[in-house]
């Protein structure tokens, strides 16, 4: 069954984010049910997977309620558009309940797709902005680098993914990008290893004030960022970062962007993970957790400041998808919404899982080969070392972090790696004893590694 799921799908199917010539020759592992914080694969091996799939399973597999919300909607009514003047019940509902809980200020949402179309919406949506402002020379958007806002051409070149930037062609043109918070990757290597989180969080802040004064103040638009980079490496910027980045673009009156995909929905502890760092974002895109991954949905949470200038003064606006609010996938998301609310999972990760989490993983920083371990909600992160105690990392062409990674397969866990740095963002439901497990299985991975790499 396996060879021919993998024969067949190597013949024909183009995979995301990967190498299609490696993966025909050497075959996908094939996957076929899911249950709580576990998926099952075609040779009957159990594996607890430690990313939610692409972090969006908030609520992990096997929700009979979802299958049923969508079910019952694709019965009464599969799909309707929302162009034109055309609505249906669960996107009223959706909309409502989102703007339910968000903050405050935020009371109008658009939907998408996808995380992607999401942050497409966001740079149409802000250069409309200032253009009906009266000052459509404000159009550059600042982002970062390893940042991460999709795939399109816009999500790519909002994002600073540079293996993204380099395959061919312009990016988006009006998009700029400043350094990450990323202290245990750039900022203990600053100034001879000398600058310390703080400083480094305050030095980063300071490198937007650098680039605005550098574009000048008038051509910059907004400002986005996820309040914990999540693609680029599970990177929690150092505590005094959000507060000089807020005061910079209130300086400058620049709109912030906060990317909630990844942090939304409780990955963090709060609904958003905004909500954390304390910011009021005037735009926020949503998607993945919105629905637990059980259908595709996404939108841009949209401020008062915007929302009203684009609805008093904006006209019509020329844009939107097929799917945007689509019946099924809003019907799920409600569901989902409700789900995470009734059974108190964000509060859960606030107070019980996420720092039972962060103390059976902080454990794992004694191992040989690890530099850090950090975590916040159930998003963890483990940087690999090959010295520990000058924290230098390993020669890259070991590839350490693949290793790992595949190592973790093998034995039944999910990691995901990116160049050095490991990371886990398990489903919400997870229970305290499978926490266990996922801690035990990355060590476990971590000695095999180890043996493996200095033998
Ligand atoms: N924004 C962030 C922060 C993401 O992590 C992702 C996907 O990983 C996206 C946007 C893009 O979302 P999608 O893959 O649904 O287009």
């Amino acid at each position: 069954l396996t060879h021919e799921y993998q024969a067949r799908d190597g013949a024909h199917h183009l995979h995301p984010f990967t190498d299609f010539k490696a993966l025909a020759d050497q075959g996908s592992r094939v996957i076929t049910h899911g249950e709580g914080v576990y998926i099952h694969d075609s040779e009957g091996y159990r594996i607890l997977d430690g990313m939610a799939g692409l972090w969006c399973m908030n609520l992990g597999y096997g929700r009979r309620e979802l299958v049923e919300a969508a079910t019952a909607q694709l019965e009464q009514l599969p799909y309707y558009n929302t162009f034109f003047k055309t609505t249906h019940p669960p996107a009223v509902r959706l909309a409502e309940k989102l703007c339910a809980l968000a903050p405050p200020h935020i009371q109008h949402v658009f939907f998408t797709g996808s995380g992607s179309e999401a942050n497409d919406t966001v740079l149409r949506m802000v250069r409309r902005y200032w253009a009906l402002k009266g000052r459509p020379e404000k159009h550059w958007v600042i982002g970062r680098e390893n940042g991460y806002h999709g795939s399109t051409l816009a999500g790519m070149s909002l994002g600073g993914m540079a293996p993204m930037h380099g395959q061919g062609g312009p990016c988006v043109p009006g998009i700029a990008h400043i350094r990450q918070p990323y202290w245990f990757g750039e900022g203990r290597l600053d100034e001879a290893h000398g600058m310390s989180p703080e400083a480094f969080g305050q030095a980063c802040a300071a490198a937007l004030d650098d680039k605005i004064r550098e574009l000048g103040a008038e051509n910059v638009a907004a400002f986005i960022a996820e309040p914990v980079q999540g693609a680029g490496g599970a990177i929690m910027p150092p505590e005094s970062y959000w507060p000089a980045v807020k005061a910079v673009l209130a300086k400058y009156d620049i709109l912030l962007v906060a990317d909630e995909v990844i942090c939304g929905f409780g990955r963090l502890g709060e609904w958003f993970g905004s909500q954390h760092y304390g910011l009021e974002p005037d735009l926020m895109p949503i998607a993945k957790g919105l629905s637990s991954g059980y259908l595709p949905i996404g939108g841009v949470l949209v401020g008062e400041r915007v929302a009203e200038t684009l609805i008093e003064e904006g006209g019509e606006f020329f844009h939107g998808f097929t799917y945007s609010g689509h019946p099924a996938c809003a019907a799920v998301a409600l569901r989902n919404l409700e789900l995470l609310e009734a059974e108190g999972i964000v509060d859960r990760v606030r107070d019980d899982l996420g720092p039972y989490l962060a103390e059976r993983w902080a454990s794992l920083a004694d191992h040989p080969i690890v530099g850090e371990a950090r975590s916040l909600g159930l998003m963890g992160a483990l940087e690999l070392v090959a010295d520990k105690a000058t924290g230098q990392r390993f020669d890259k062409s070991l590839a350490a972090g693949n290793l790992c990674r595949d190592l973790c397969f093998t034995s039944g866990l999910v990691m995901r790696s990116v160049g050095d740095t490991m990371i886990i963002a398990p489903p919400l439901v997870i229970r305290r004893e499978e926490i266990d497990e996922l801690v035990e299985l990355a060590r476990h991975a971590l000695d095999e590694t180890a043996r493996r790499l200095t033998r």
